[in-house]
């Protein structure tokens, strides 16, 4: 387990010659152990100590990465079992199963919507990373071709899987290249996968029918020389599953147990055949520690909801999400579209730019970076956004300059919230080239606003 602040205090200079820009070896060794700075800024840590804190240093559960370059996907790493303690580090992957037996079709209607489902939602690509290519056929030769296939087809990572070393064998040969998870060692064929997974360098999977084998499958691919592993504890119902993702997540960060500190895969499709019910299981594997999350197949209606439930367990508790500060599209603008002024907190966001595209007005949104949750406020939660001296004209004058909407509209037109109307002369001084309009107090008006608005 990490150390403490205190522990990593007891090993710093205790000088506080506030070089590293604390004042105290006390607050830096306290930034130090949440993670939110290196050990490296403080240049007089003795070469013992920095040993001693980078060894303690390694994440009780393993980061291992699937892929190769920017759409790698990374798993584990994990510190804490509860994201309140710091946070979750690395978010689940979702993957999209695929087996040698379907039908062509069927395929490559996967590999689309693989390759479809796509959304922004406040500056963030959420998208699923995987797709799960299952040789049922125990033909090397037709799983090659898919695997193949997968690879032209999706920028997917990818996981292989089958119970024939042959098989498998050419899958890992055609896709070698981009680092696939091969699935997986059993107790009956450790030492062939052992030489695969070092020879092709890729991560591979310890499947075994009950923890005590799982681990003592795991400390024989160790000492076989494979590190990257990722663990199958062979459930196959929700209540044991998720029993045995606490169980191994507990044991590697409280209790240490190395064999078991990897992240895990767990299979939601071969736990029932109702969508909808795999959709819940998927949601609480990715709740409770679940490092891949294999699905039969992906809709929008239940997949979306899981990207979106996956950013927010995954972002960091410390720090509230904001949407990046910028212009953001609402349907298809052009240059006569309305443009709408709000701030970056997330309820904010997410109200006005619902509303905004359940309004069917396209329209742009300049979203500007606010520490200040109450101003440019356009939800009914809150009800101080009116407070005189929060709302600074300069700064925001500063950024609609920055920003660069006036290439994007033709008009100057800009509409800030109703509780904001106080503001709007002097909003209007520090941009004289724009009209003010107020828009109403609440996004769930705006429906009725922009279509006359855009109309003019
Ligand atoms: S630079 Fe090192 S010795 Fe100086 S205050 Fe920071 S932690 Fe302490």
């Amino acid at each position: 387990m990490a150390l403490t602040g205190l522990e990593i205090f007891k090993l710093l200079p205790k000088t506080n010659c506030h070089e590293c820009g604390f004042t105290t070896c006390l607050a830096f060794a306290m930034n130090l152990s949440a993670g939110k700075i290196e050990l490296s800024a403080c240049p007089y840590v003795s070469e013992e100590a920095t040993a001693k804190i980078a060894a303690v240093d390694e994440p009780p559960i393993r980061r291992i990465t699937i892929g190769t370059g920017d759409k790698a996907l990374n798993v584990g790493g994990e510190t804490v079992m509860f994201r309140h303690e710091n946070r979750f580090e690395n978010p689940p992957g979702f993957a999209i199963l695929i087996v040698d037996t379907m039908a062509s079709a069927e395929v490559d209607a996967r590999l689309k919507r693989f390759q479809a489902f796509r959304y922004e939602r406040m500056g963030f690509l959420l998208r699923p990373e995987l797709v799960a290519i299952r040789g049922d056929s125990k033909d090397a030769q037709k799983y090659a071709d898919l695997v193949v296939k997968v690879k032209r087809n999706s920028d997917a990572n990818m996981i292989l899987m089958s119970d024939d070393i042959d098989v498998l064998s050419a899958g890992v040969e055609a896709c070698a290249d981009r680092k696939p998870l091969i699935y997986a060692a059993t107790p009956d064929n450790v030492e062939q996968m052992v030489g695969l997974s070092i020879r092709y360098s890729c991560p591979v999977t310890a499947k075994a029918s009950s923890l005590e084998k799982l681990v003592a499958l795991t400390t024989l691919l160790i000492e076989g020389g494979v590190n990257d592993i990722v663990l199958d504890s062979g459930s196959r119902t929700l209540r044991r599953a998720i029993e045995d993702q606490v169980f191994i997540r507990r044991a590697a960060i409280y209790q240490n147990i190395k064999p078991l500190g990897f992240p895990s895969i767990v299979f939601p499709c071969e736990m029932t055949d109702d969508s909808m019910m795999e959709t819940l299981m998927a949601a609480a594997f990715v709740a409770k520690y679940g490092g891949i999350v294999v699905i039969s197949d992906f809709q929008g209606e239940t997949l979306f909801p899981l990207l979106l439930q996956r950013m927010e367990i995954y972002s960091d508790p410390q720090e509230p999400l904001m949407a990046p500060e910028g212009i953001y599209e609402i349907g298809e603008p052009n240059q006569n579209a309305p443009v709408l002024l709000t701030s970056s907190w997330p309820l904010t966001y997410y109200n006005l730019s619902l509303a905004v595209e359940a309004a069917h007005i396209p329209a742009f949104l300049c979203v500007q970076h606010l520490e200040d949750p109450d101003v440019m406020c356009w939800c009914h939660h809150c009800m101080r956004s009116t407070q005189r001296g929060k709302f600074n004209a300069e700064n925001t004058g500063r950024f609609i300059e920055k920003v660069g909407i006036k290439d994007r509209v033709k008009h100057r037109k800009l509409v800030i919230s109703g509780r904001n109307a106080q503001f709007s002369d002097e909003l209007e001084q520090v941009l004289p080239e724009w009209e003010i309009l107020v828009g109403p107090a609440e996004a769930s008006q705006i429906a009725g606003f922009l279509p006359g608005l855009a109309e003019k």
